[in-house]
């Protein structure tokens, strides 16, 4: 999938999401326990990093950031 604006929920106001590298997802599967994670985007607003689904503004409670490379 494309990047795209969607709504955050950090952020609240609509914000351009790319879809998660193979590493991020390899770090939200860890975090959540979750197999499938194709369907989630991180908003890249500065510092901001929050995960979201492509359907639900808001999967995680509490909000999950995707960690900086290190
Ligand atoms: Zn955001």
């Amino acid at each position: 999938m494309q990047p795209q604006q969607l709504y955050c929920y950090t952020c609240d106001s609509d914000e351009h999401h790319r879809p998660l590298t193979e590493n991020e997802k390899v770090w939200l599967r860890d975090e959540t326990g979750r197999r499938k994670v194709d369907e989630f985007f991180m908003c890249t607003a500065p510092k901001c990093r929050n995960v979201r689904s492509g359907f639900n503004k808001r999967p995680f409670d509490p909000v999950r950031r995707v960690p900086l490379p290190d």
